[in-house]
């Protein structure tokens, strides 16, 4: 998460859009923002914190967007529910998302972390079986609780 520490100011996030071909508006800087200082969120904890009042579906379309461009990715939960996360700068593009690190949820404070230093091993099928994915978490207490 360090690089994050390095795009601090608006401007820069505003930067970060464009470079991903999303146009800027208040609401989509504001969302991003909160991204840059939590290390996921929910659908539900993004209405709670974002300034402007807006809706489910537009929250939802942003995500979507952000997920489709290579901004975000949808990490898990220790009760199923859907979370995001950003993705590591230069890692994912519009044509994919290219990490295969492994999630860490706390059971204490209930984040989703992502690891990008613990890369999922690769995972050898028995014949017949096609792998289009691996999902890896650990669960545990992280070093915040
Ligand atoms: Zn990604
Ligand atoms: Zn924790
Ligand atoms: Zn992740």
């Amino acid at each position: 998460m360090l690089i994050f520490e390095l795009m601090k100011n608006q401007n820069d996030i505003a930067v970060y859009l464009n470079q991903h071909g999303i146009k800027k508006t208040a609401f989509r800087v504001e969302l991003l923002d909160l991204f840059f200082s939590n290390s996921s969120l929910t659908q539900e904890e993004i209405k709670e914190q974002i300034k402007e009042t807006k809706n489910k579906v537009t929250i939802y379309r942003a995500l979507e967007a952000f997920e489709k461009k290579g901004i975000i990715h949808k990490v898990p939960d220790i009760n199923n529910v859907m979370r995001y996360a950003l993705c590591q700068v230069g890692c994912c593009s519009e044509e994919a998302h290219t990490h295969n690190h492994i999630h860490f949820i706390c059971k204490s404070c209930k984040s989703t972390y992502c690891i990008e230093e613990v890369k999922i091993p690769n995972i050898n099928l028995p014949e017949g079986y096609q792998k289009e994915g691996v999902r890896l978490t650990v669960e545990g207490v992280c070093p915040r609780c």
